[in-house]
């Protein structure tokens, strides 16, 4: 594989579906050689964009992400940009949800997100530009019950990504947050309290939610602007949704 495209390297976390696959997906068309991650290798291998490195990694295994950026970077070059979307929303009450549910959002949503953060960030720092793009949603602004944990995740994922916009931004670098509503993707199916996954089903089920293109064009609407611009956040909903 020879490094034909004109454009920097783009990584991509959780990028075999929903989100992340509509974005591999716009980026690649934009010209970007993409490194893509998620545990199910075959699903990204399944998107068959050109120019694209996928590797089997769990976020959570720091030294994996690492390994992964630095095999990536020297195929393709530098990373300009990183897409931290990879997550998990496991619905449930407080009073009854096992912990080791809790544990798995805040390691894949929060621990995760610094993980594909710190294998790019020191690069960047070095070469005085680069975006990260951090996948929150606006229950990341604002709580829903049965939502705690994932939302407690997703505030986390808010701050830091405010707070590190400020430690970077003398050096160049953009920190964006992108806040979607309700997307018909596969993250509910690994709810494993089926009353509450019935009910936001069902509210899926009621307003015509985003599709991952409309995510994923919002992305690449604020990776885009010129570097001096940063959309620091972006929250987005279907229309429908209250
Ligand atoms: P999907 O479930 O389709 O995508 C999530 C992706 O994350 C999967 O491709 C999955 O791949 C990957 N992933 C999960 N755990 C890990 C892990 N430990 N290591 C590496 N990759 C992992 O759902 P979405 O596209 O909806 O989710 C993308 C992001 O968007 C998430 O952060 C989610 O919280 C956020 N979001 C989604 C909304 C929605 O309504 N759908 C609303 C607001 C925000 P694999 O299993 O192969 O590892």
């Amino acid at each position: 594989d020879t490094n034909t495209a004109s454009k920097p390297l783009a990584v991509i976390t959780g990028a075999g579906s929903g989100i992340g696959a509509a974005t591999a997906r716009t980026l690649s068309a934009l010209g970007h050689p993409l490194l893509l991650l998620a545990r199910r290798v075959e699903r990204i291998e399944a998107l068959a964009l050109p120019d694209t490195l996928a590797r089997s990694v769990d976020v959570t295994d720091a030294a994996a992400v690492a390994g992964a950026v630095r095999e990536g970077e020297s195929l393709y070059g530098p990373a300009d940009l990183i897409v931290n979307n990879a997550g998990v929303m496991l619905l449930g009450e407080v009073a009854k949800q096992q912990a080791d549910e809790w544990e798995r959002m805040f390691d894949v949503n929060v621990r995760g997100l610094l993980h594909g953060i710190r294998a790019v960030l020191p690069g960047m720092i070095e070469r005085g530009r680069g975006t990260v793009i951090n996948v929150s949603s606006v229950a990341g602004r604002k709580t829903y019950p049965g939502h705690t944990v994932y939302s407690g995740s997703k505030f986390a994922v808010h701050g830091m990504s405010e707070s590190l916009r400020e430690e970077v931004a003398g050096h160049g670098i953009r920190v964006i947050t992108i806040a979607p509503g309700a997307v018909e993707t596969e993250l509910l199916s690994h709810t494993t309290d089926e009353a509450l996954k019935a009910d936001y089903q069902a509210f899926k089920d009621s307003i015509e939610v985003l599709a991952p293109q409309d995510v994923a064009a919002a992305i690449g609407f604020a990776y885009q602007q010129p570097q001096r611009v940063t959309l620091r956040e972006l929250v987005l909903a279907a229309t429908a949704q209250a």
